[in-house]
This record gives structure tokens, C-alpha cells and sequence, in this order.
């Protein structure tokens, strides 16, 4: 329903990440897998999500006599290990193990190095669309002779650095992915609480504002988001304040919100 009232276009979403199986990180999802039947989706859907998720939606559509027009494909991992799920041309994708009540594990969305960007402004108006695809790939176009047609650093820019994205929820405070996601240009990091109820925190491994400040602080972090508010919260102001008098950088997770990373 949120993706839908933002205006998310979900035929576009070809991988889903589930942390762990607390309802409120899945029970959406079936509801989103009818909304992908409905627009008569082709293309496969892939499922990642720690063991049991296969169940729940294999059941729920075995009850309701539902066959989806596209293929479904489930990936369980463990999350207790660091694990790349996906590595494709672009980035990869891999597990953080976190610290909950249920096994659960964030994810680290790392690009890889990007190619050197043409410079359009040098570009001349009759070069050949093979030779700009040559330009990409950091080489000279050189001429039958081999003399160099066009040098490289005359007409490309420096590529943009790759970023990366880690999303860190449900967990307590959680030491041990510290060096993992080390330098992350964007921490998503669930901030359950206030420093007020961190005795709550402990019990229910949850974090406060401040920890998830502190984990930024400490794994040097460029941007922190924090969501995942206790819904005795009904402002936000001071779970952010808590945040940023610990790390500046800091942002509320509001739904429908879009964050852009520098690059
Ligand atoms: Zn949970
Ligand atoms: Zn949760």
C-alpha cells in the first residue's frame, strides 16, 4: 500500500531483502506478491530471507488456490555468517549478522568501481559510438596504424567512487559488523528507542537513538538514517536529537521520503 501511495512503480523491484521473520518486516509481502499478479507481471521475482519464508508464502497461496504468472524464487541464507547473495556487474549484495531475538541479518549494498566517465564537452560531433564505448573502458582508440586516435584523459572524466548502503534492523547494539561495514556512505540503523528505556533495548534486543548514533560514530559512517521508532513515540524530534548530539549526520527514516547519496 505504501509503495503504491508513493508511487513506487513495483514491476521494477526484481529482488526483495527480509532481514528476519518478525511480522513486521513480512506481512506486507503477500499482499505486494497479489499486486505484481494483478499487473500481470513476466519477469522472476527473487526472495531472500533467513529459512521459513518459503513456507509461509508457499501456504498462503496453496490456501487461497493462487498460482502467480510469474516465477518466484526463494533464497534462505544463514544469518548468522557474512554471505554475497548477489554479484552482478554493478554491485553486490551481501549479509550482516546482527544481534535480535530471531536469527537476522541487515544488508551491505556495496557498488563496484564505476568506468571512467565520458566528458561530453570534448566529445567531438562525428566520433563513433563504438570508439565513445572504447573511450569508457579506459583505453586510447588507436587508428588502423596504430597511432593513438583518441587519447584517453582528453575526453574522459575521473569515474564517479562507488557507493555503498548498509541496513542494519532489527539488532542491539552489535559490535561485531563494525569492520563490515566500515566507511558505508548511508547506515540505515534501527532506533527502536530512547537511551531512557535502554534497559527495554537490552531486553528486547532493540537499540536506542544514541547506539545507533554511536555505531555510525564508530564504523565512520558518511550519513545515518534512523527508523524503526516504538510506536510510544509519537514525536520524532527527540529520538533524533538524542541521534545527532552523538553523530550530526543524521536523518529520520520517514516513509515516502527519497535520500540521495552524494556521488
Ligand atoms: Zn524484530
Ligand atoms: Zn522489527
Amino acid at each position: 500500500m505504501q509503495l503504491t501511495r508513493f508511487e513506487v512503480p513495483i514491476h521494477k523491484i526484481s529482488h526483495i531483502f527480509i532481514s528476519h521473520l518478525h511480522g513486521d518486516h513480512y506481512l506486507g509481502l503477500t499482499g505486494l506478491l497479489f499486486s505484481m499478479h494483478m499487473q500481470k507481471r513476466k519477469t522472476e521475482l527473487h526472495l531472500y530471507s533467513p529459512p521459513g519464508l518459503n513456507e509461509i508464502i508457499l501456504l498462503q497461496l496453496k490456501h487461497s488456490k493462487s498460482v502467480l504468472c510469474y516465477d518466484l524464487i526463494f533464497h534462505s541464507f544463514d544469518p548468522t555468517e557474512q554471505k554475497v547473495l548477489v554479484d552482478n556487474n554493478t554491485l553486490t549484495i551481501e549479509t550482516i549478522p546482527l544481534v535480535h531475538k530471531l536469527p537476522c541479518a541487515g544488508f551491505l549494498f556495496k557498488e563496484k568501481p564505476k568506468p571512467r566517465r565520458i566528458d561530453k564537452e570534448k566529445l567531438k560531433p562525428n566520433i563513433l559510438l563504438q570508439h565513445i564505448a572504447y573511450l569508457k573502458t579506459g583505453n586510447d582508440v588507436l587508428d588502423e596504424q596504430g597511432k593513438i586516435l583518441y587519447r584517453n584523459e582528453d575526453f574522459t572524466l575521473a569515474p564517479k567512487p562507488p557507493l555503498s548502503y548498509a541496513y542494519c534492523s532489527d539488532t542491539a547494539w552489535n559490535e561485531s559488523m563494525i569492520e563490515q561495514i566500515n566507511s558505508v556512505d548511508l547506515l540505515y540503523h534501527e532506533a527502536t528507542f530512547m537511551e531512557e528505556e535502554i534497559a527495554k533495548a537490552v531486553e528486547t534486543k532493540h537499540s536506542t537513538a544514541r547506539q545507533a548514533a554511536q555505531m555510525a560514530k564508530r564504523c565512520g559512517a558518511k550519513k545515518l538514517l534512523i527508523g524503526h521508532f516504538s510506536a510510544r513515540y509519537r514525536e520524532l524530534e527527540p529520538l533524533l536529537a538524542e541521534a545527532t548530539a552523538v553523530f550530526l549526520n543524521t536523518s529520520l527514516a520517514i516513509e515516502g521520503q527519497l535520500v540521495e547519496l552524494a556521488s
